[in-house]
């Protein structure tokens, strides 16, 4: 079967993967000149990179991670001491840890918790602990219930202090979904937490040895290209052809650069597009199904990632942070932690700056001066006295509407990968699969967009188009 896939993010990307290992001729048409999506890279004047997002893998990643071994490229994910690190904005210039030790779940997570003292009490770890008992007993059912609850409201319900969501739970939620604990859903914590605490290496990390674009998406291009699939550049889907039972008849790519448009007719299609371009080009046919109108619940969330090099080290981490700070989410030396970008004298901070709605609009000038002051407090002793560092360049990469922003009630509207449409399947982080909107979820995503085909043409309920003429005419 040719399968028409709209998007080369990671979930059109791993779909196109796995309809290829299913024997069939996946072709993905992307918008952009760059492969990736939400993990795009560019390189700029000097050679050095810079991308949409600071991306961090987990090890509860299992699809991501099987995909590495697949490809064959597990030894470009550089994986880190198994801790999380915190700034502490009380004493700037300090890092609060929690290191999980080589022993088996959860006790490693319990470990950890005990063994940091400065982030929590004692009676706060306690109470902690007894809240979550109800998410380790039934998992995933009371995990999904607690949907209806932000996180804020569901620390609350339990009895918990503000002081714990502030100490916390900021960062966490910033980290996860770019947003602030008042407005995330606590679904998307208690996921994660489950996560951490249930799998023995659920919550170490690893930094892809270069950029995304490079070192994972283009191993994939390969491996569809070897197959007999393909992946166009340059493509975007203007509109979709319908079929008078509202299934698909072909995609409308638009000309570009004076071209004309073209029409690909393909036997399945797939929009792996995300959620927001998708529902400008739904037809109207589409809009009044239930399945379509749920859409209507999803919308993506503004972040900033920013890249900053510095003329000296400003620390010799080599590992993700939690900044604490108003304006700043995660961030890292990624001098240290990545081999691509690697400088042992110069440090470059790759920051991601959320929630960032009030930001977004602003010039990159002045996202830069208020970073600039958040790390000021961050690494005062660099910042101080005759010799301060000095800020050699940067970059700001905005993404207005980036992953779907999770408050309560958002997994009511997450769609299947299977349409109501017979020919037409959805991909994308956003759609329903267990991992939260990340590189995990999309992956699922798509494999899982690549099983429901092959089990539909199994079952005999797709078939191939009859005209293949049609393929590849002039609209
Ligand atoms: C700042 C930032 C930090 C992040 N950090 C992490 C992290 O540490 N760990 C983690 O797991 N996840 C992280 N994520 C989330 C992760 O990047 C996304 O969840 C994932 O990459 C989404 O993949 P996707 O394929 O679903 O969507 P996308 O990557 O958005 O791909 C969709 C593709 O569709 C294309 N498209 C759009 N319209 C059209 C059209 N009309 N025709 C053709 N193509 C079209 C787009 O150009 C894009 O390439 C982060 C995201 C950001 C922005």
């Amino acid at each position: 079967m040719q399968v028409a896939i709209a998007g080369a993010g990671l979930a059109g990307l791993s779909c196109a993967k796995y309809l290829a290992d299913a024997g069939h001729e996946p072709i993905v048409l992307e918008a952009r000149d760059v492969l990736g999506g939400k993990v795009a890279a560019w390189k700029d004047e000097d050679g050095d990179w810079y991308e949409t997002g600071l991306h961090i893998v987990f090890g509860a990643y299992p699809n991501m991670l099987k995909l590495f071994r697949e490809l064959n490229i597990e030894d470009r994910l550089q994986w880190k001491e198994h801790s999380m690190i915190f700034n502490q904005p009380e004493q700037p210039g300090t890092y609060s840890r929690f290191d999980f030790p080589d022993i088996p779940a959860p006790v490693n997570g319990i470990v950890a918790i005990l063994r940091n003292n400065d982030m929590l009490t004692w009676p706060e770890k306690i109470r902690f602990g007894i809240a979550l008992i109800p998410a380790i007993l039934r998992g995933q059912s009371y995990v999904e219930e607690m949907d209806k609850y932000s996180w804020s409201e569901w620390m609350a319900k339990h009895g918990l202090p503000k002081r714990i969501e502030k100490e916390v739970f900021i960062a966490m939620s910033k980290a996860l979904n770019f947003i602030n604990p008042d407005e995330i859903s606590a679904t998307i914590l208690l996921t994660a937490l489950n996560r951490f605490l249930q799998e023995k290496n659920g919550s170490k990390m690893a930094f892809l040895d270069g950029s995304p674009t490079e070192r994972l998406c283009q191993p994939i291009v390969d491996y569809v290209r070897d197959r007999g699939g393909d992946v166009r550049l340059r493509a975007p889907l203007k509109e979709f052809l319908l079929n008078a039972d509202g299934s698909v008849r072909g995609f409308l790519l638009r000309g570009l650069d004076g071209a004309e448009d073209e029409v690909l007719a393909a036997d399945l299609y797939v929009s792996a597009m995300p959620v927001d371009p998708l529902k400008l080009l739904l037809p109207a046919p589409w809009r009044q199904m239930p399945y379509f109108q749920q859409l209507d619940g999803l919308e993506g969330v503004p972040v900033i990632n920013l890249h900053l090099w510095f003329d000296r080290k400003l620390t010799d981490i080599d590992h993700l942070l939690f900044s604490r700070s108003d304006l700043l989410s995660v961030y890292a030396d990624m001098s240290n932690t990545c081999k691509e970008y690697a400088d042992p004298e110069r440090s470059m901070l790759e920051l991601v700056l959320a929630p960032a709605k009030d930001w977004i609009g602003r010039s990159d000038e002045d996202i830069v001066a208020a970073t600039m002051v958040e790390l000021e407090q961050l690494f005062p002793q660099h910042f101080t006295g005759d010799c301060p560092a000095q800020l050699r360049k940067y970059r700001v990469v905005k993404t207005p509407r980036s992953v779907y922003k999770a408050t309560p009630g958002r997994q009511d509207c997450r769609p299947s990968q299977k349409t109501p449409l017979a020919n037409f399947y959805l991909a994308g982080d956003f759609t329903m699969q267990r991992y939260l909107a990340s590189m995990e979820g999309a992956i699922l995503s798509g494999k899982l967009a690549a099983q429901q085909i092959v089990s539909d043409l199994q079952a005999g309920s797709v078939s191939a188009a009859t005209d293949k003429a049609l393929a590849t005419t002039s609209a």
